[in-house]
């Protein structure tokens, strides 16, 4: 077989592996088969004693897994790991660094290739191949090995990481789980919590079950068989009304469905787990997915195709399962962490807000919507923690640390009280930032900095209000249109756009017209591609849709009916003519409405500068327009080539990046030269570090996340613009996103701001 198939067959089938054993088993197995060498091992690296454990080998004396091990610094195994690269070598036995495990019998081999295995940049373990004779291993033995290695690392991690928490109803045989268990994902939402899991499923995403201990197996039992049941019914419905237009080889498709739901078949796997103490949902999980390892790892090509008719049955009857539960009202613990696959702007009002701590997500990044979100709502939040077994967490304490990302499953009391402290700190500064409410952002040498906000849920107004927002600079239109099961009717949109206009008038209100694709769908309106972000998104949709764009301008137009301040504005602009485009369409809307009796006028239309094209024809636009607006966030992630949703490139996103401050700088500059005026509403402007680089650049508005007006201001009041100006001068002459960063921290900390950056957090494995 081509060395590429059976490359791909092994990780098919490690990857469908149940738990870490049997991954770590078949890996040395089929290594060991497709290279035809007389060895194949894994050493993991312990994270506590710092030493690579002998966890699994064919060659090698069984007897030695799990005890043979080596410090770190020591062996030709140790070495790889310190390298972090390949070592091929004749004879091992000669090597300097060799060492020699009497207990694996490894004396009789003498040619040794060793490749680590490396996830997230960290070394979790090496993997070693060994033979009789003294012979270097070829280029393209070592070619493969360093493949297999790379695409296996996230599978041992993660299989890992799952087998680190003990599933429920299985307290006999398992491992307990280490204390301060720590997953890293990406920051979030600032701030740290410490709380109670809560599992949120999406409706029928069966992947995203977790494991709850059945309060009471027979009820749990009832309800799984009265799933089935429903299930029958609507299988044989569906074949009875299709009999006419099938085939019959088509029609016996069904009776295939209905065997699979017998006692012998799922049925009877699920209600053994349920017995076993799992509630049915989770039992259902573990059944279908065992069955989707099974299948998908047989060649035939039939049995994988049931693969999706065992998925889809399962979430049949986990649709009806949910049905049956909907029925009584969740109790959500007082600290609730609100876990999920991939936490959705939707989700987040889930939980009552007084008992939401804090929120993870194990897709996602810091600039996805869902955190900028929760950065608004002031709850601290991980994004991305890709290898957080979720499913085993419902209902377990963890501790929450916003600021890196991190969160620690089974959490000591020391970790615990080491992380009260840093809560209580960070109370005693909200509460001294609270009273600069009434107090101007006005820097020490009087240059007075508008303050803006920006929102989309609805209990951002009073938030905001409450900290003194002078202005919004930014409704995210699209966030009520989430919530809701079709496109709300131009009454409907009137009404919620008029909350806004009203509570802030006189000060402007500044609306954005709709803004889905990207990371943000509506349910009732899925938009599905390979390049999301480059996609279909912003204006691109609501262009294409003129019915949906002029019901949305006209309902803005009659909410601001007396109020007068309201402002529309396009997001990803990219040429004149969508702006020609849209200007018409509100011109109509203002023509439509005025015909019709009501007294509108046409507000200030402005555009969002968040795509690299309309960076350099802000001149032309600002022409055409009444403001700029300067959507960092996009504009970041378009500039430096880094989705801003993926959690994988989630360090290359710098908005201090030198690239991406020369172009906030010349936006801000060309604006200005066609006297427009010229705001920032990206996240960038939510940071106390960036808002005084933006004030000197000469932004005429920063408008940011509520949450965190009062640190801006209270930089702003802290420091002079000569100051920020000096601050500018310089960090435009650096070259490295890393090193300013850091310089911004350092000087807030001279002007005596340190409070307004992160505080120093334990930092555990
Ligand atoms: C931006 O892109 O900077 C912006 C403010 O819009 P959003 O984050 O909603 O895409
Ligand atoms: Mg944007």
């Amino acid at each position: 077989m081509a060395m590429l198939s059976v490359l791909r067959k092994i990780v098919q089938e490690v990857s469908a592996a149940p738990d870490l054993e049997t991954v770590l088993d078949l890996t040395v197995r089929r290594i060991q088969r497709a290279m035809h060498t007389q060895v194949c091992s894994i050493y993991l690296l312990d994270s506590v004693t710092q030493r690579y454990v002998l966890m699994a080998t064919q060659g090698l004396n069984r007897e030695a897994v799990g005890k043979a091990s080596l410090s770190a610094a020591e062996g030709v195994v140790g070495l790889v790991g310190q390298r972090a690269e390949p070592l091929n070598l004749e004879d091992a036995s000669v090597h300097p660094s060799y060492i020699y495990l009497q207990s694996t019998g490894e004396e009789r081999f003498h040619a040794f290739l060793g490749v680590p295995i490396i996830h997230q940049g960290e070394v979790l373990g090496v993997l070693v191949v060994q033979q009789y004779e003294r012979r270097r291993f070829d280029e393209s033995e070592e070619a493969f090995l360093v493949t297999v290695s790379a695409q296996l690392a996230g599978v041992i991690a993660h299989a890992e990481a799952t087998g680190s928490i003990q599933p429920v109803g299985n307290n006999a045989n398992s491992k307990p789980v280490a204390q301060d268990r720590r997953f890293t994902g990406v920051a979030g939402a600032p701030g740290v919590a410490i709380g109670q899991v809560y599992v949120a499923t999406l409706p029928a995403d069966l992947e995203g079950v977790p494991d709850k201990p059945a309060k009471d197996i027979d009820a749990e039992l009832d309800r799984f068989y009265a799933a089935l049941d429903a299930v029958r019914r609507e299988i044989r419905d569906v074949s009875r009304s299709l009999a006419q237009r099938l085939r019959s080889d088509e029609q016996a498709l069904f009776d295939v469905y209905l065997r699979m739901l017998e006692d012998n078949a799922l049925a009877g796997e699920v209600t053994e787990r349920i017995r076993a103490g799992n509630w049915a949902q989770g039992a259902l999980r573990e059944v279908v997915e065992q069955h989707v390892r099974e299948f998908s790892a047989v060649d035939d090509p039939y049995l994988r195709e049931r693969v999706t008719d065992i998925r889809d049955l399962g979430r049949r009857v986990l649709s009806h399962l949910q049905e049956a539960f909907s029925g009584g009202e969740v109790e959500y613990p007082d600290n609730t962490i609100l876990v999920a696959d991939d936490l959705s702007p939707a989700m987040l009002g889930l939980v009552p807000e007084d008992k939401l701590v804090g929120l993870i997500s194990v897709t996602g990044s810091g600039n996805s919507h869902a955190a900028i979100l929760a950065r608004s709502m002031g709850i601290p939040t991980a994004m991305g923690v890709v290898d957080l077994p979720f499913t085993r967490l419902d209902g377990r304490e963890v501790i929450l640390d916003g600021y890196s990302g991190r969160v620690y499953v089974n959490p000591s009391d020391d970790l615990k009280n080491a992380f009260d402290e840093i809560l209580r700190e960070e109370q005693m500064i909200a509460a001294g930032l609270e009273t600069l409410r009434d107090l101007p952002a006005q820097t020490t040498d009087g240059y007075r900095m508008p303050l803006w906000v920006n929102t989309g849920l609805v209990s951002d107004v009073a938030r905001s209000l409450e900290r003194g927002a002078e202005g919004i600079g930014l409704y995210r239109t699209e966030i009520p249109f989430m919530t809701r099961d079709f496109f709300p009717s131009e009454q409907e949109q009137l009404q919620i756009y008029r909350a806004q206009l009203e509570a802030f008038a006189p000060r402007p209100v500044t609306m954005r017209t709709l803004d889905i694709g990207g990371d943000k769908a509506l349910p009732y309106f899925p938009i599905d591609e390979e390049n999301p972000f480059l996609g279909w998104r912003g204006i691109r949709v609501t262009l294409d849709h003129p019915e949906i764009f002029l019901v949305q301008v006209r309902a803005m137009l009659r909410a601001a009916q007396g109020y007068g301040n309201l402002r529309i504005m396009l997001p990803m602009v990219t040429s004149m003519h969508e702006i020609e485009a849209a200007s018409a369409q509100i011109d109509r809307a203002v023509r439509e409405l005025q015909e019709e009796g009501l007294d509108v006028e046409r507000p200030p239309v402005g555009i969002m500068v968040e795509v690299p094209a309309a960076v350099y024809l802000t001149r032309r636009f600002a022409r055409k327009v009444d403001f700029i607006s300067v959507g960092s966030n996009d504009l970041t992630q378009y500039l430096l080539a880094v989705d801003r949703n993926n959690p994988r490139v989630a360090d290359l996103y710098a908005p201090y990046h030198p690239a991406v401050l020369k172009v906030l700088h010349f936006v801000a500059q060309e604006a200005r030269k066609e006297r427009k005026p010229v705001s920032i509403c990206g996240e960038m402007a939510s940071d106390p570090g960036g808002a005084l680089l933006l004030m000197a650049m000469g932004y005429d508005v920063l408008s940011m996340n509520s949450n965190n007006l009062p640190k801006v201001k209270s930089a702003i009041r802290g420091t002079s613009l000569a100051k920020a100006n000096s601050l500018l001068q310089r960090v435009m002459r650096m070259d490295d996103a890393e090193a300013i960063h850091q310089y911004l921290r350092n000087s807030l900390k001279e002007m005596g701001l340190g409070n307004l950056t992160r505080p120093a957090l334990p930092d555990r494995d």
